[in-house]
C-alpha cells in the first residue's frame, strides 16, 4: 500500500504555513490522545502517521526535501548526491517515535506528563520579573534624573553562590535519569518521555542542600540600585533593568526589573505629551492696554511674553521649545500660555472712583461696544414685536 501523503495526513494544503501545519498537527494529535481512544485499536498507528508527517514538515529542510522527493527523501533510497542542496542525511526513516515527538508532547499533553514535585525538588528556572513604581516630579521628567532605589528581592544565596548545594559544592548528575532530565514511561500503548521525578528535569541533584537557603539557591535581600530616568518620561513609561529582577532558582537566569514611572501633578504646569500648559493671570488694565507678562518655565527660568492690547481672558500664546523633551529623541515641545484676566478686588476708594469714571466714559464712548449687548437689545426688541 502506498504511503499516505504527509499533507493529506495533517489535512493541510501544500502551501500551508509552518503555523498552520503546527495547528493542524496539534488538533489531530489531541483527537488521537489515548484517553479518548481506548476503543480505537488504530489510534496508535494513526498517531505515528501524523507524527511522522509533522516531524517531516515542521523542519524547513526536511519539508523542502519532502516537497521535492516525497517519501523517498526519508527512506534511504535517495543518495546523498541527489539530495537538494546537499543537506546532511535525514536519518533512516521514522526513528523512535516517542522521542520524535517528545518536544511537543509536553506542550500537548502537559496534564498527563505532569509528575512534578518529586520531594520538592525543582529545576533551575528563570527568576520572576519585578515591578517597581517610581514617582518623579515634572521637573525630573523634564531634565532626567538618577535615583537610588531599595528593592527587596530574592537574590543569589551567598553561602552557595546560587547552586543550592551546601558549601557551594557542585550539584551531581541525577542517578534516576543519568542527567537527561527525562525518563521513559509507559502510558497506555504509548512509550512517552516524561520529566524526571527525581531532579524535576534539571538533570542534576543537590546532595546536601545549602542550609542558608534550603537548597533554592536564593534568599531575600534588599538591593540598592541606581536607576537612570531619562528626560521625557511620562506616566506609564516603563524602564527595564535587565537581570535585576528575582534571582533564578538553582542558578537559573535572573528576571528583569521594570520601573513604572508616574509623573506627579505640577502646581503650575499641565502636560499633554510634549506640550505644557500654564495659566497666567493678567490684570484688566494690562490686558486692555497691552504690555508684557513674565511667566515661569519648567527649566526653572522665566520668559517674558508680549500681551497684545485688548487681550481677552482665555487667549493663548505659544512659547516655542519651552515644553517637554522627547523621550530618547531630540527636540522639545512647546509651552502654551493661557491668559486669565483677573477682576480687581479689595479696591481703595480712589480705585473705585476711577473705575466708576471709567465705566461712565465707556458707556458714553461706545454704548454698543460689546456685541453681547447688541444681541441682548435685539432679543428684547424681538420680544416686544
Ligand atoms: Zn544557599
Ligand atoms: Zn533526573
Amino acid at each position: 500500500m502506498a504511503k499516505p501523503d504527509f499533507y493529506d495526513l495533517l489535512g493541510v494544503s501544500r502551501s500551508a504555513s509552518a503555523d498552520e501545519i503546527k495547528k493542524a498537527y496539534r488538533k489531530k494529535a489531541k483527537e488521537l490522545h489515548p484517553d479518548r481512544n481506548a476503543d480505537n485499536p488504530n489510534a496508535e498507528a494513526q498517531f505515528k502517521e501524523i507524527n511522522e508527517a509533522y516531524d517531516a514538515l515542521k523542519d524547513p529542510e526536511r519539508k523542502a526535501a519532502y516537497d521535492r522527493y516525497g517519501h523517498a527523501a526519508f527512506d534511504g533510497g535517495v543518495g546523498a548526491g541527489q539530495r537538494g542542496g546537499g543537506h546532511p542525511g535525514f536519518g533512516g526513516g521514522n526513528g523512535d517515535f516517542a522521542s520524535a515527538f517528545s518536544d511537543v508532547f509536553e506542550d500537548l499533553f502537559g496534564d498527563f506528563v505532569g509528575g512534578r514535585g518529586g520531594g520538592g525538588r525543582s529545576r533551575a528556572s528563570r527568576g520572576s520579573d519585578l515591578r517597581y513604581n517610581m514617582r518623579v516630579t515634572l521637573e525630573e521628567a523634564y531634565s532626567g534624573t538618577r535615583k537610588t532605589i531599595r528593592v527587596p528581592r530574592l537574590s543569589e544565596c551567598d553561602s552557595c553562590n546560587g547552586s543550592g548545594a551546601e558549601g557551594g559544592a557542585e550539584p551531581v548528575t541525577c542517578p534516576t535519569c543519568s542527567g537527561m532530565g527525562k525518563v521513559r514511561a509507559q502510558q497506555g500503548f504509548f512509550t512517552v518521555e516524561r520529566t524526571c521525578p527525581t531532579c524535576g528535569g534539571a538533570g542534576q541533584i543537590v546532595k546536601n542542600p545549602c542550609k542558608a537557603c534550603g537548597g533554592a539557591g536564593r534568599m531575600e535581600k534588599e538591593a540598592n540600585l541606581s536607576v537612570n530616568i531619562p528626560a521625557g518620561v511620562e506616566t506609564g513609561t516603563r524602564i527595564r533593568l535587565s537581570g535585576e529582577g528575582e534571582a533564578g532558582l538553582r542558578g537559573g537566569p535572573a528576571g528583569d526589573l521594570y520601573i513604572f514611572v508616574n509623573v506627579a501633578e505640577h502646581a503650575l504646569f499641565k502636560r499633554d505629551a510634549m506640550t505644557l500648559f500654564c495659566r497666567v493671570p493678567v490684570s484688566v488694565a494690562r490686558a486692555a492696554l497691552g504690555g508684557e507678562v513674565e511667566v515661569p518655565t519648567i527649566d526653572g527660568g522665566r520668559s517674558r511674553v508680549k500681551v497684545p492690547a485688548g487681550s481677552q481672558s482665555g487667549r493663548q500664546m505659544r512659547l516655542r521649545g519651552k515644553g517637554m523633551p522627547a523621550l530618547r529623541g531630540a527636540g522639545h515641545g512647546d509651552m502654551l500660555i493661557e491668559l486669565a484676566v483677573e477682576t480687581p478686588v479689595n479696591l481703595t476708594a480712589r480705585q473705585k472712583e476711577l473705575l466708576e469714571e471709567f465705566e461712565k466714559l465707556s458707556v458714553e464712548n461706545n454704548p454698543e461696544a460689546s456685541s453681547f449687548f447688541t444681541k441682548v437689545k435685539g432679543f428684547w426688541d424681538g420680544m416686544k414685536g
